[in-house]
This record gives structure tokens, C-alpha cells and sequence, in this order.
């Protein structure tokens, strides 16, 4: 299958700048757990949409290693094939070797892209002012996404789009644009605490995080909702940020290693069960805080990092009060990649939204690939995330469902993107949104054959 790869043409090698190698950011003892079955190569996106096997787990290990042992030279074609990688960690899931493919590729990745002296990576634009000065503040967000709202609450953005305008917009503040979800009354602005509602069960703390801040305002009310539903206590401190894994997924790992102490001083852990996550990426950053840095802090960030649970997996272990709502709606659910494959819970949603009467939840064909989302992949590799989006909705479609369930920001971005672009006739939502509707007899809004 062909697949035009987005610098393919560039020559230059980005020869490190530090002398070092970006190998030795990686315990060697790791690569050594690969055995080169290959058993990983069916699960990978990339794999199976290229055909390339430098395009698949064995393929990258095997190039790193190379790296390590000085057989190889990092250059361009060599670092495409790594960043072309989702870090989705599908490979992790079946990989009959335990391999920690994550803790291959992301120091690795981070260690070429901090050695790189190229002028373009360093001062590039998008990077510096979206991904680190926009993107993990909330408020800076809402306001830059202000004239887009507007657009949409006028028609505007809908008129442009059937006609295929946004698609004009170059690069990756084109594929920005065209992910913005539809506008929706986010709620006010998130209390210090709320209240159990009837005996209390638990106490925890909430993490707001940034772009779900942002856009998913209505699901953390969702959730808080649910979570006192279920006899919790919720403290929402002040001072906390965003995960970091914007900056550590695009090569910033001290701004990251902020971001994470940030956090830390925020959360008062002696007084809380838990630290509540409800988006997938967020959560898996914050339960391998205490993998990424090693300094004095460490302690602190390996605490807070034991007591992050994901909101499905926290639900589960309390034991769901059962939601009473009837909501008879065919009802897919899609495994966020962070949520399935680095947190490895895969059946907590499942047996929560089996508690919904009246819901037909269904299998969804190959849960295990990647949307295409994979944080902001899709702004960078846009070809490869767009081809990952209309398998994923193809095969949301193969299940005759009304609404497909996520839990996570990115993931519900790219499939409502899809949804909206082929006009297809189902919703996307998270699970604390569907289960919240039941708590409170409300039904979901579903579109009528034509996707509206
Ligand atoms: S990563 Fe695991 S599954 Fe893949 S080739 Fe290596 S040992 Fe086999
Ligand atoms: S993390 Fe995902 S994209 Fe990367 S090698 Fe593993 S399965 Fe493939």
C-alpha cells in the first residue's frame, strides 16, 4: 500500500548536536526482552495500513537497537519510521514477552528530538506558540477557540465545512480547525468541592486537565456527577495544570517535568482515596510520573502517580450503584489506546455500561487499533491519522451503533470529526456522559439516518 511519507524528499541527516546517543536515554536490558516473534506486527496501525515491517514494533525495536549497538546512524528515513509510531502501545497489549515498548520509544524519540539542532524543529512555530503556549491552558484555549464558537453558533462553521473550505487551510492548523467540535453549553465553572449524594463511600480529588477543560467542560460535570451519584466526596484543587504530556509527547521534557510538580504540589494525597482522571491520555501520563524523570522529586511524583485512577477503573472497584435510567440505544464502545493499552483497562467501561438498562452494547471489530488520535498525531501526521479515522469509522459502522462511547478528549475529536465529515448516523460521547444521563432519566440526543 502506498503511503507518501510527509518529509520523504529531505535529505540531511539531523546529526545529534550533544554527541551522545539518543540510545543511551534507554535501559539497554529492555530491548532485550524482544525475542523477534513478531506476534506484535498485526496489532500495529501502522504496520498493517503500510506493509513496511520498519513501520511496525519488531521493525522500530530492531532500529533502535541497531542505534544502540553503533550499527546504525540516526538518520532522517530512520527517525520517520519512528515518529510515523503512534506510541498507541498496541504491541505492548499482545506482546507475549512483556516488552515495555513505551519506555523504548519515548525516551528514545525525546532524546532525538532534544539532540537535534536543526533550526526548523527548534523554532518551529506551531510547537512553540500551539502545543506549549496554548494548548495546556485552558483559558488560553477557550479564548483562541472564541471566534470558532461563534462561527459555529451562527452556522457559519458548518456552511464552510460541508463545502469543504476548512480542508483549504494548510498544514496543521488546518487539521486543528477541522477537529473543533460542535459547540455546547459547557456548565459553570468547576467548584473546590461537591458533595456525596447520600452516604459517603469514598473521597477523592478531581483532575481537570487542560484541553478537556477546554472542550469537555460538560463531561467533567458528567463525571462529578456520577462519581457523587456513587457516594463521593470530590475536592477540585487549585493550582493544578496539565498532564504534560503535550510537551513530553512533542519533546519537551522539562517543561513536562513542570507540569507533573505542578500537579503534585496541587494534590493534597493524605486526604483523598484517589486522584480521579477521567481522560485516557491524561491518566497514563500521570501513573508513569514517577517513570519519566529521575531527581529529588521523584518520590513525590511516583506518590501522586499511585493514587491516579482512571474514572472506569474507580468506579469499578467501589462497586457501581447501579444507574436506573433506561436508555435503549445500540451502543459501541471504543478503547482509547491509552486507556486499554497503557493503563490496561479494558473491561472496567464494559461492565459499568453493561449496568445501563435497556443499552445494546456491541463489539466493536478491531478495538484494538488506533483512531489516529494518539494526542496530537493527527496534527502531524495527518495522512496517516486520516486513513486511521475512516477505518475506525467504518468499523463503528459495521455495528449498527447510535453512539460510540470513549474515554478520551483525542479519540472523541477525531471520531466526531469523522462522524461530521461523512455525515454518518451515530454520536460520539464518554462513558461518564451516558452513564450520567441514566442516573438522571434523560435520554441522549441520536441523530436520524442522514446524521443530523
Ligand atoms: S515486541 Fe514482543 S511481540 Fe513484538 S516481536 Fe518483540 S517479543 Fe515479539
Ligand atoms: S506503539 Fe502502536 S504504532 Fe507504535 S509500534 Fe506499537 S502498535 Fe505500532
Amino acid at each position: 500500500m502506498n503511503y507518501e511519507r510527509p518529509s520523504e524528499n529531505r535529505t540531511g541527516s539531523p546529526a545529534p548536536a550533544n554527541g551522545r546517543s539518543p540510545a543511551e536515554s534507554v535501559d539497554y536490558r529492555l530491548f532485550l526482552e524482544c525475542v523477534h516473534c513478531g506476534l506484535c506486527t498485526s496489532t500495529c496501525p501502522t504496520f498493517t495500513e503500510i506493509g513496511d515491517e520498519n513501520d511496525g514494533p519488531r521493525g522500530r525495536i530492531h532500529l533502535m537497537r541497531a542505534v544502540a549497538d553503533g550499527r546504525l546512524d540516526v538518520d532522517r528515513p530512520m527517525r520517520e519510521h519512528l515518529e510515523l509510531c503512534l506510541d498507541c502501545r498496541a504491541c505492548e497489549t499482545v506482546c507475549p514477552s512483556g516488552v515495555q515498548y513505551g519506555r523504548l520509544i519515548e525516551p528514545f524519540r525525546l532524546a532525538v528530538e532534544e539532540a537535534d539542532a536543526t533550526p526548523l524543529t527548534r523554532y518551529d512555530w506551531f510547537r512553540q506558540i500551539i502545543l506549549f503556549r496554548l494548548f495546556p491552558y485552558a483559558k488560553r484555549l477557550r479564548l483562541a477557540l472564541a471566534p470558532v464558537v461563534w462561527a459555529q453558533r451562527f452556522g457559519i462553521y458548518d456552511l464552510v465545512e460541508r463545502m469543504g473550505l476548512l480542508r483549504l487551510v494548510p498544514g496543521r492548523l488546518g487539521q486543528m480547525i477541522t477537529l473543533l467540535p460542535p459547540p455546547r453549553k459547557p456548565g459553570p465553572r468547576l467548584p473546590r468541592f461537591l458533595p456525596a449524594t447520600g452516604r459517603r463511600r469514598a473521597k477523592v480529588a478531581f483532575f481537570v486537565g487542560c484541553v478537556a477543560e477546554a472542550m469537555f467542560r460538560h463531561t467533567h460535570w458528567a463525571t462529578l456527577r456520577v462519581l457523587q451519584a456513587n457516594g463521593c466526596d470530590i475536592t477540585i484543587p487549585d493550582g493544578q495544570g496539565c498532564c504534560g504530556a503535550i510537551r513530553y509527547h512533542a519533546g519537551d521534557s522539562p517543561g513536562a517535568k513542570k507540569d507533573a510538580d505542578a500537579n503534585v504540589a496541587a494534590f493534597d494525597l493524605d486526604d483523598v482515596d484517589a486522584v480521579i482522571v477521567n481522560h485516557a491520555g491524561c491518566g497514563a501520563m500521570m501513573k508513569e510520573y514517577g517513570l519519566h524523570w529521575d531527581d529529588a522529586g521523584q518520590p513525590a511524583r511516583q506518590a501522586l502517580a499511585d493514587k491516579v485512577r482512571d474514572v472506569n477503573e474507580f468506579l469499578d472497584e467501589l462497586g457501581l450503584i447501579p444507574p436506573p435510567g433506561r436508555i435503549e440505544a445500540v451502543v459501541a464502545y471504543h478503547d482509547a489506546c491509552h486507556l486499554g493499552h497503557a493503563q490496561k483497562i479494558l473491561s472496567p467501561p464494559r461492565r459499568l455500561l453493561a449496568q445501563i438498562p435497556g443499552l445494546d452494547l456491541r463489539d466493536l471489530p478491531e478495538t484494538e487499533i488506533c483512531c489516529g488520535s494518539a494526542g496530537t498525531y493527527n496534527l502531524n501526521h495527518a495522512d496517516m491519522a486520516r486513513r486511521l479515522g475512516d477505518r475506525k469509522l467504518e468499523n463503528i459502522l459495521r455495528t449498527g451503533a447510535q453512539i460510540v462511547l470513549a474515554s478520551n478528549a483525542g479519540c472523541l475529536l477525531q471520531i466526531m470529526r469523522e462522524i461530521r465529515e461523512h455525515r454518518a448516523p451515530v454520536v460520539a460521547m464518554h462513558p461518564m456522559d451516558l452513564l450520567d444521563l441514566s442516573y438522571r432519566h434523560e435520554q441522549p440526543v441520536l441523530p436520524d439516518s442522514r446524521g443530523r
